[in-house]
């Protein structure tokens, strides 16, 4: 089994105790690369170190909405400054969007379409967080076009949505949240859709899957959120192998690694 977890938060807190046993074990089974984004000035600065010491590791740079509350003016100039001195150590530019349920969205909007130009300029794809937001990130794509594609975390969505998406070079990230019956809409959405289109993600510590509400999640977890997938997708026995292989080359080409 060979997997890429495009998106997980390593670097945070909940990972201090465990973290060097789990990096391993992520190797150990088949979880080879694990992409770690952004999401504060100082925490992106802080990834260089992080990379330096996990040789299985990707980093991206990014200001994550979520963290608004910490966003001083120049900090965009900083993380402009910042990624191009480090751009040969970056693989995108995130995790940056726009999330409904965080005030300012006219600064969020600003502080997007920033990461945008910067994406743009260093030929890095993006990956981009939404909350009940796709229609402000359409407006911010329409005036500034993404050129280089990226992920749209966590996507849930219509196909409709999920079409636009893939028409501006992005694909799917599909976490979690597909464990979940509940999720129906998203669910029939990424089984519809081929592997090149899609990247898989935990996204942990967050977004635990069914079955493990209130526990850390982990890039462990990666498998299950495959055979979910391939459920959903109802691939024979034989098929999945290569759609394993697929969704790995889909990450891989997109993040060049
Ligand atoms: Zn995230």
């Amino acid at each position: 089994m060979a997997f890429i977890d495009s998106h997980c938060h390593l670097d945070f807190t909940e990972f201090d105790a465990e973290r060097a046993q789990l990096i391993k074990q992520c190797q150990q089974q088949g979880i080879e690369k694990l992409i770690v984004p952004g999401v504060t000035l100082a925490q992106s600065q802080a990834l260089i170190a992080f990379a330096a010491q996990h040789t299985n590791v990707g980093i991206a740079a990014g200001l994550h909405p979520y963290f608004l509350a910490q966003y001083q003016h120049n900090h965009l100039m900083t993380l402009t400054e910042f990624a191009e001195q480090h751009r040969s150590q970056l693989i995108a530019i995130g995790e940056c969007g726009i999330d409904r349920s965080i005030d300012d969205l006219a600064l969020q909007t600003q502080i997007f379409e920033h990461h945008i130009v910067l994406a743009n300029q260093l030929e890095l794809p993006l990956i981009v967080h939404h909350r009940q937001s796709h229609d402000l990130i359409a407006q911010a794509f329409k005036r500034c076009k993404p050129k280089f594609g990226g992920v749209i975390h966590a996507f849930s969505g219509s196909m409709q949505q999920a079409q636009y998406y893939i028409k501006h070079g992005f694909k799917l990230g599909v976490g979690g949240v597909i464990t979940y019956p509940r999720a129906q809409k998203t669910r029939s959405v990424v089984a519809a859709l081929a592997a090149e289109h899609l990247v898989l993600e935990t996204d942990s510590p967050s977004m635990p899957l069914a079955g493990f509400q209130g526990q850390v999640n982990t890039p462990l977890q990666l498998p299950l959120i495959f055979a979910q997938l391939c459920e959903l997708k109802q691939l024979k026995e034989q098929e999945k192998g290569i759609f394993e292989q697929q969704l790995y080359e889909s990450c891989s080409a997109l993040f060049r690694i």
